[in-house]
């Protein structure tokens, strides 16, 4: 039986939501073996986020916890209560059995997945990494590979990141999730771009990265970024004569 891959998608209600989410989804149900977590940043759950999983037709987990509001400011990085709380039922449910081969992933809402991306993840062993299109402020940035070993990154942002790669650049196994409880997104101390490495110095070592993507030569992610939906001609008040989710 193929490993399960288990996508982290932190998400928040704004009015191209269900436009990602949808898209996300497409992309999700044509992977096998695939358990979606999608995290909302909320109290509760919304109840456009219930009804569209209930129709999503992928087997998946709705979580909900709000950031607060002293980190919602945008010099701070984004949705790490949510992927903690991925991890966390992630670990809750497989405390008892020993754990079903599995790969976690961190999808975020508004990037480009191609399918092979989840053929190269599925045989994760530890913490595999591979490039990523669009991102820091490149065409793409990439772990330098030499005689199967990452040795380095190309990249054009901070290059003292002790890992300088995207969310999407990495997957862990679920054992190695299991075997490192501790292992969380930190809020103190993190900068934007500095919360993959902190993560990845928890539960590995530069040097025992398994690069994907033929030596981490082909983009299979794209850090794609939503343009900001013009609403100025939106009323201020209800007037339509009906009430339609969008
Ligand atoms: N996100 C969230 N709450 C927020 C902002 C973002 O849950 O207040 C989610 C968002 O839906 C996405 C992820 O966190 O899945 C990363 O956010 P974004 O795409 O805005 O970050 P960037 O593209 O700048 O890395
Ligand atoms: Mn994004």
């Amino acid at each position: 039986r193929l490993p399960t891959i288990y996508a982290i998608t932190p998400t928040y209600s704004r009015p191209v939501q269900k436009a990602e989410l949808t898209r996300l989804a497409n992309t999700f149900r044509q992977v096998a073996q695939l358990h979606w977590i999608l995290v909302e940043d909320r109290a509760t759950r919304s109840e456009l986020v219930s009804s569209f999983l209930a129709r999503a037709g992928l087997p998946n987990t709705h979580l909900h916890v709000p950031t607060p509001r002293r980190y919602k400011r945008p010099w701070l990085p984004r949705a790490t209560e949510q992927r903690n709380a991925g991890l966390a039922w992630l670990r809750q449910r497989h405390q008892h059995q020993s754990a079903q081969p599995g790969v976690l992933f961190f999808a975020d809402d508004d990037n480009t997945y191609s399918l092979e991306l989840f053929q190269e993840m599925r045989t994760t062993r530890k913490v595999s990494v591979w490039p990523v299109g669009l991102v820091g402020g490149r065409r793409y940035e990439r772990p330098l590979v030499k005689n199967g070993k990452v040795v380095g990154w190309y990249t054009g942002w901070r290059e003292d990141r002790p890992f300088a790669i995207d969310m999407a650049g990495f997957a862990v196994s679920l054992q190695v999730i299991l075997s490192n409880p501790k292992a969380v997104f930190k809020r103190r101390g993190s900068q934007p771009g500095m919360q993959e490495s902190d993560f990845l110095k928890q539960i590995t070592t530069v040097d025992e990265l398994e690069p994907k993507a033929n030596n981490c030569t082909k983009v299979l992610v794209w850090h794609t970024r939503t343009e900001k939906v013009n609403l100025a001609n939106e009323p201020k008040y209800h007037m339509d004569t009906v009430n339609i989710e969008v």
